[in-house]
């Protein structure tokens, strides 16, 4: 249902921005590590978390980018509007 085939219209800069914003953290294999650090691994595995963006729940495999934010974290789904839309508002 979440999945697109269509690319959005992306702005190379903004994505650009992204990756060197260094208060986003772009999450790869580590995501379990990172999570486990932070203290939200649990929270993720059983379903507690949302994307900031689309409110769609967080799982392990859909982990785009986690973002601290006013001492808590923003979790963003691998959906590449999310993605955008998250540099967007707190980049
Ligand atoms: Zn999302």
């Amino acid at each position: 249902m979440q999945k697109s085939t269509k690319a959005p219209d992306i702005d190379e800069e903004k994505i650009e921005k992204l990756i060197q914003n260094e208060f986003v953290a772009v999450i790869d294999k580590d995501i379990e590590k990172k999570l486990k650090e932070i203290g939200y691994y649990k929270k993720v595995v059983r379903g507690e978390v949302k994307c900031a963006v689309c409110g769609k729940t967080i799982t392990l495999d859909n982990i785009s980018l986690i973002i601290p934010y006013n001492g808590e974290y923003l979790f963003i789904c691998d959906d590449f509007k999310c993605y955008v839309e998250a540099l967007e508002r707190w980049t």
